[in-house]
């Protein structure tokens, strides 16, 4: 089809800009509408007549150069910043949204958190130290209310360190954190306190269901489980799995993996504040998951670690694996909780069942597990780090 002709196409396909946006503001009623049902479709069932017209359409997307689904967004009053790929899902999710709505179709795959709590930890460091034990010494959270899409509220306090309490000269340059602001942080445990204390205040995991958020697999796995570990507190519950960003964005936007300012430059937009913050950090990527929510993205837990027993003596690794994640649509499912590495129960794990206290005390193998494959191997910290920063 001619360049003018995918536009004709797709002006018919909506009418008018004021009926788009119309339906737009109408389809959240549309579909709840208490006269008229909506079919509520499985996921992968796709039999509605409905996806037939969608797949026409998303081949007309296909078929348009940047600039013509520049016009067509501007049209549509909708955000024309970012890459062609960006621009493309977010064309593809106006006209989807538009049309399930008209037909009265609600796709069962749907965010189904209350809540998404970005986190991100800042943590003692040395340069080139592979063998370095980190302890946090920034724990942010982000809040944000996913059925109206906004920030709501936020959980930020520095941690001091008790292992090595002066910070390198590397890491204050890195993270901005100064010694003062450590000696005057509460230690890990009182701000874990805090932290629940936090969470009871808007429900999280007691009525309200919500997800962890961070950018990569590192947060949970590199920084919070030793740092538990270290302190002898509980390894949350929440913890135990999370939403992967850098990884739902390049699944979503069909877009090569990269890191935080990687994905605000597709986005059309730039850090605000510093990198490295673990305030400002976790604040970007939340702003980032908010364009995929307005976007249509669907967030569900992509990584999850289960613990596995390591014989006594030898040296705890991290490793990663693949698999696919047991059921992960809601908070309120009863998970277990870890101890601080000495009890560790994983009703899953078969060989976890009839561990002895010897056993368990060795438990100090975390496996990374995600549904594809491509998960970053973070085994060597330095490769670790190049990761993570890019
Ligand atoms: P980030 O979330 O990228 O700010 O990094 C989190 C933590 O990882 C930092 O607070 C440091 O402890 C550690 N880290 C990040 N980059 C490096 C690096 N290049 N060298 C050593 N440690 C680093
Ligand atoms: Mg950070």
């Amino acid at each position: 089809m001619e360049p003018q002709n995918v536009q004709n196409y797709l002006l018919k396909e909506c009418q008018s800009v004021e009926q788009v946006r119309q339906t737009k503001s109408d389809e959240s009623t549309d579909v709840r509408s208490k006269s008229v049902k909506p079919k509520v479709l499985k996921d992968g069932d796709y039999s509605d007549p409905v996806y037939k017209k969608l797949s026409r359409i998303n081949g007309e997307i296909n078929r348009m150069n940047k600039d013509e689904i520049k016009h067509k967004l501007a049209d549509l009053k909708l955000d024309t910043r970012g890459v062609k790929d960006i621009l493309k899902k977010r064309l593809k999710n106006y006209y989807k949204r538009k049309k399930l709505a008209i037909a009265k179709v609600q796709p069962d795959k749907r965010t189904k958190y209350d809540y998404l709590a970005f986190i991100d930890f800042e943590a003692t460091c040395e340069e080139n130290n592979i063998n370095y034990q980190h302890e946090i010494i920034e724990f942010p959270i982000v809040l944000l209310d996913v059925q109206q899409n906004k920030i709501v509220d936020q959980f930020h306090e520095y941690v001091h360190p008790t292992k090595k309490p002066r910070l390198s000269h590397f890491c204050t340059t890195l993270t901005g954190i100064q010694q003062e602001t450590v000696d005057k942080a509460d230690p890990f445990p009182v701000v874990m306190d805090k932290v629940t204390k936090w969470m009871k205040k808007f429900k999280l995991g007691e009525g309200k269901k919500f997800a962890v958020v961070t950018d990569g697999p590192w947060d949970m796995q590199r920084f919070l489980f030793p740092q538990c570990q270290l302190s002898g507190v509980i390894f949350p519950k929440w913890a135990k799995r999370w939403i992967n960003l850098r990884k739902i964005y390049s699944n979503f936007y069909e877009c090569r993996r990269c890191g935080i300012s990687g994905m605000l430059e597709n986005l059309g937009m730039s850090f605000k504040g510093n990198p490295h913050c673990g305030l400002d950090d976790a604040t970007n990527i939340a702003l980032i998951a908010q364009h995929m929510l307005e976007d249509g993205c669907v967030f569900q837990y992509n990584e999850f670690l289960i613990i596995k027993p390591q014989p006594v003596g030898s040296e705890p690794q991290t490793e990663v694996e693949n698999k696919k994640p047991e059921d992960t649509g809601t908070d309120s499912d009863e998970g277990q909780e870890f101890g601080g590495g000495d009890v560790c129960h994983e009703s899953k794990g078969p060989e976890l069942g009839t561990l002895d206290a010897e056993l368990a005390s060795s438990m100090n193998v975390l496996h990374l597990n995600s549904q594809d494959s491509s998960v970053e191997n973070v085994s060597d910290l330095l490769e670790y780090y190049k990761l993570q920063s890019s």
